[in-house]
């Protein structure tokens, strides 16, 4: 049965009334059984959408799609060491976040919503303003004021209301908080459906190996929204019966904003805020992730680990893909470097990463990178 349930008391509410928390304040998570035909699934065409059974939209007229998904999962040698990159950087947007968006916003086509609000620094705020305008459904994203042009640009040209915050982060999300008292809220950190959608990356990946799963998956922890997908996953093919075992996940937060992986090897369950500084990798750099406990949790469950990147092995990573063709946004670099690390302790295991954005939306910052190396 499809509700929302409490993360804390394990309230259940239904999921045609919106809501974005529990009536006492907490977060809530997805109550759904995940289905799998695989014969079906063979003969669907090559998006996110073939695992149909799998994805919480009960009327196909809903379903808000570019035909995502679907993409390649290619072999690449990392100081000689072999792992699987999923190529995110390709989506219509430009990056994985459309896995998610295609979910949410089909979810509030379903419920026949017509405006949502939104708030990010870039990528999920992309994702959702481009799902909105297929739809003809009105958006406006709250941003910080700092938030790099070119993805203004983007979602200005899906026909975004743009409300820039001055201040910090933390700001922006009061403003759209406020905001969420009387509309839609299609967050990536407090809407579960988003995560419907981010989990079909697990999905693909056990598929593109032949129904297997890999050892492990070496994915990024700011607000963890793919961490997540991930973690649900995973868990639905394996209670399924599809694959055996849980991949140890192993996040990648950057060392200059990394109160995960701090409070991660203290052995501690939950977070402290942390003093952060600037770092290449903006897209991770969450001080206050409001899913932080969460993800500490679903870590420890799959036996994996954090790390944290310095800005030296993110630029590093960065020039060391390009010189491969592989064209990444800084923020994606990052988890490249926790990728070359995992790979030089466990060089024999069957290990997944993927490139989780585009180069081309990082022009500025990567000339001011070329020009200092
Ligand atoms: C969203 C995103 C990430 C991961 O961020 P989370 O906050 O963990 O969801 C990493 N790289 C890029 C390019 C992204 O857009």
């Amino acid at each position: 049965m499809l509700q929302f349930i409490c993360s804390v008391t394990g309230k259940k509410y239904p999921v045609n009334i919106p809501r974005w928390r529990s009536n006492d304040g907490h977060l809530l998570d997805l109550e759904f059984e995940a289905k799998f035909d695989l014969e079906k699934i063979k003969d669907r065409k090559p998006n996110l959408w073939r695992y149909l059974e799998a994805l919480p939209i009960t009327n196909e007229n809903s379903i808000v799609s570019f035909e995502e998904g679907f993409t390649p999962l290619i072999p690449i040698d990392f100081d000689g060491k072999q792992a699987f990159i999923k190529q995110e950087q390709l989506f219509s947007t430009g990056s994985y976040k459309d896995r998610g968006a295609t979910v949410l916003m089909s979810f509030v086509k379903e419920l026949g919503i017509k405006k949502v609000i939104q708030d990010s620094s870039g990528n999920a705020g992309c994702a959702i303003a481009a799902y909105a305008a297929k739809a003809n459904i009105n958006c406006r994203i709250y941003l910080p004021a700092d938030t790099a042009e070119a993805k203004i640009a983007q979602m200005r040209m899906y026909g975004t209301e743009i409300e820039r915050v001055p201040g910090s982060r933390e700001d922006t999300a009061a403003a759209a908080l406020k905001a969420a008292g009387s509309t839609f809220y299609a967050s990536h950190c407090y809407n579960p459906f988003f995560y419907q959608g981010t989990k079909t990356f697990a999905y693909e990946v056990c598929e593109q190996l032949g129904w297997t799963a890999p050892d492990a998956v070496v994915v990024p922890a700011g607000n963890g929204t793919l961490l997540i997908g991930c973690y649900i996953g995973f868990n639905d093919l394996l209670k399924a019966g599809i694959i055996d075992k849980l991949p140890k996940i192993i996040a990648v937060q950057a060392e200059a904003c990394s109160p995960l992986s701090q409070a991660f090897n203290k052995s501690l369950n939950t977070y402290n805020e942390v003093p952060t500084k600037q770092t290449l990798a903006e897209g991770i750099a969450i001080a206050t992730p409001v899913r932080g406990n969460q993800l500490l949790k679903m870590v420890l469950e799959t036996k994996g680990k954090f790390y944290s990147v310095t800005e030296e092995e993110i630029k590093d990573s960065l020039l060391y893909c390009g010189k491969m063709g592989y064209y990444i946004e800084p923020t994606s670099a990052a988890t490249i470097a926790g990728l070359r690390k995992y790979l030089t302790e466990q060089p024999a295991e069957l290990v997944v990463s993927l490139f989780t954005g585009h180069g081309l939306k990082s022009t500025d910052k990567i000339l001011k990178i070329l020009k200092e190396s």
